[in-house]
């Protein structure tokens, strides 16, 4: 197992997610214990010391289970971590009721790294309204050695990002994003990971694999990469791609089976960061996947929008959403504008499509996006 170091802690390069344990008759909420507790003995026989939970997992199951597996192991042979739940903006008021209630379904003392869940469009006006009071409790908390590590995971567009870190950043240790060889450029990945860089904030990774679609690529498609790394798959190229990314602490992968926790040990045995044009083949694959609708972003419509509508942001957000088959990124994200500034506010006047230099049928994208949104 690769290690890294953060601060006084030795931690496993690969950390193990818990969002999508192994269930019972397909139901979310009846996770199988006794596969978990299989899974997790074998992990941290293997070396894998940082475990990751939630309090909205599994419906609320996760952080019990986890908190199970884990108490048939010394406190002091893992790492926990979990996190308030923010992206419901009813739980602000609560973090005092939900953290220790976190600490009891989780049976610790403490936890080894908390953080603030999802900062996000939806919800960061209310993390920077200080009469919530929520990071001033977690900071409260740290204080008391009740959290050891505070940080933050994020969704957000890199402007809100942005809000956040100006408002918080000094008492964040870590941050944890969205990151892997697709969202690098399509989600504004690579300027998070600039600016944490610069300020010296370890990243910890989620969705490594774009909720497994990046481990199911077609060999067609991945024969380029193939070419390159003959003995590699698509997801261990995926977790490749990540150790070549500098800041990088954890990848934490959601495993939710043996077999994966297997593989996925396995390539994390060794340290093999691509070169150059191995990364640039992950690109053009990337690229291939999600645009299906080959916008630059080089804005020359925007200011022949009647109804003032950001067009290269929309367009981006259509493609995430052809590419997850709606998801939960878009439909977010898009909730949080005004309906003036939907998809759906478009008038099908045209005028951006007369200056569009790649021909892009715009009025009838967002015909058809607002039509999706609203199913
Ligand atoms: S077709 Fe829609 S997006 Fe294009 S300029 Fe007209 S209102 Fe704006
Ligand atoms: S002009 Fe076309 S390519 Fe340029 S931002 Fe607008 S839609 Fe995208």
């Amino acid at each position: 197992m690769i290690y890294k170091y953060f601060k006084d802690k030795k931690i496993s390069s690969l950390g193990f997610g818990t969002m999508r344990l192994p269930t019972i008759d397909g139901n979310v909420s009846k996770i199988d214990e006794n596969a978990t507790f299989e899974m997790f003995d074998y992990a941290i026989s293997k070396g894998v010391n940082y475990f990751d939970t939630a309090w909205g997992y599994h419906n609320g199951m996760s952080e019990i289970v986890v908190g199970k597996a884990l108490k048939r192991h010394p406190r002091e042979s893992f790492y926990l971590a979990s996190k308030f739940p923010g992206y419901d903006v009813t739980n602000f008021g609560k973090t005092e009721e939900i953290f220790k209630k976190q600490l009891e379904k989780c049976q610790v003392e403490y936890f080894d790294f908390y953080l603030i869940h999802n900062v996000c469009e939806k919800n960061i006006e209310q993390y920077l309204d200080r009469s919530y009071g929520t990071v001033d409790y977690l900071l409260e908390q740290k204080k008391n050695g009740k959290i050891k590590h505070l940080g933050f995971s994020t969704h957000a567009d890199f402007d809100n990002f942005l809000r956040f870190m100006n408002a918080y950043g000094e008492h964040m240790e870590f941050c944890q994003i969205q990151l892997n060889y697709l969202d690098y450029h399509f989600q504004e990945a690579k300027k998070k990971v600039e600016y944490l860089n610069e300020r010296n904030i370890p990243i910890i990774v989620m969705e490594p694999l774009r909720g497994g679609k990046l481990a199911n690529i077609n060999d067609e498609l991945f024969s380029t990469v193939k070419a390159l790394r003959p003995n590699e798959t698509p997801p261990s190229m995926a977790f490749r791609f990540l150790q070549s990314i500098n800041g990088v602490l954890v990848t934490l992968s959601g495993m939710s089976s043996f077999t994966q926790v297997k593989e996925n040990i396995q390539t994390f045995e060794t340290n093999e960061p691509l070169t150059d044009e191995e990364i640039s083949a992950l690109f053009k694959l990337a690229n291939k996947m999600t645009n299906s609708v080959p916008c630059t972003s080089c804005r020359y419509c925007t200011e022949y929008c009647p109804m003032g509508l950001d067009i290269p942001k929309l367009i981006s957000l259509y493609n995430e959403h052809e590419f997850t088959g709606g998801g939960f990124l878009a439909p977010m994200y898009i909730s949080t504008l005004p309906e003036n500034k939907r998809p759906s506010a478009c008038i099908g006047c045209r005028s951006c499509e007369a200056v569009c230099p790649q021909v892009i049928k715009i009025s009838e994208i967002f015909s058809d996006f607002g039509t999706k949104l609203s199913k």
